[in-house]
């Protein structure tokens, strides 16, 4: 029995010693997972959205009305004009911005109410027609000022007001240059009437934030384009 015990116990040592005689094997070194982030859709449906578009296809409705709401503290052609927070700060340190090189930029519309469209779109059908109203402005729930993120800019004397000569003076063609800077993209830009349903204005701007600003700057497309959002 003695033996037995013994044997067995060299058995063991011997099966303990035995990694030891393994030939060595190189480890494989495997690659870290990289893990890609899934991109979150930017949301372009919620009226409340940073991103939201309104157009002619999608227009928002009649009861929506931005909740922060505020006066930028900038040169503007009337008091109380508003925009949301976001977007009135922006428009405060591109103005500052501007100033800095010596234009003068004046801010002449901003949000604008569902009632208020209406009430103005109504005036310009009495003026044009409806048709030649619907090219330059918007049905009530069509126009981007509702959603307080659109501005609409002048240069400090007001002569170019909603002209398209806006785009040859010094403070449009800043604007066209550097806007997006502080996250502003025209919004309606020369030949893509067909796309934004809208002529060109040289004076409307969309807050989208600096980030998007700059891709769409870059890309050199329209939102409806840049976000594959058409009809
Ligand atoms: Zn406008």
């Amino acid at each position: 029995m003695k033996k037995v015990i013994s044997l067995l116990i060299i058995g063991l040592l011997f099966t303990g010693c035995s990694n030891d005689k393994k030939p060595e094997v190189t480890p494989v070194t495997t690659p870290e997972p990289t893990i890609e982030p899934t991109p979150v859709p930017l949301d372009h449906d919620t009226y409340d959205s940073l991103y939201v578009i309104a157009n002619k296809t999608h227009p928002l409705s009649e009861d929506f009305e931005p909740t922060d709401l505020v006066v930028p503290d900038v040169l503007a052609t009337r008091d109380g004009l508003e925009l949301r927070q976001e977007a009135a700060t922006a428009l405060e340190t591109m103005f500052e911005a501007a100033k800095a090189d010596d234009i003068t930029l004046r801010f002449g519309s901003g949000y604008r109410s569902y009632s208020t469209q209406q009430r103005l779109f109504n005036n310009y059908v009495a003026k044009d027609g409806e048709e030649s109203a619907n090219r330059y402005s918007a049905r009530p729930g069509e126009s981007e000022h509702q959603t307080g993120w659109a501005v609409d800019i002048s240069d400090g004397s007001m002569n170019n007001w909603l002209k398209n000569s806006f785009k040859n003076t010094p403070e449009g063609q800043w604007l066209a240059e550097n806007s997006y800077l502080y996250g502003f993209v025209l919004r309606y830009p020369e030949g893509k009437e067909d796309i934004t349903g809208y002529i060109y204005e040289p004076w409307h701007f969309r807050y989208i934030g600096i980030d998007e600003a700059l891709k769409i700057k870059e890309s050199g497309l329209t939102l409806e384009e840049f976000y594959g959002y058409m009809n």
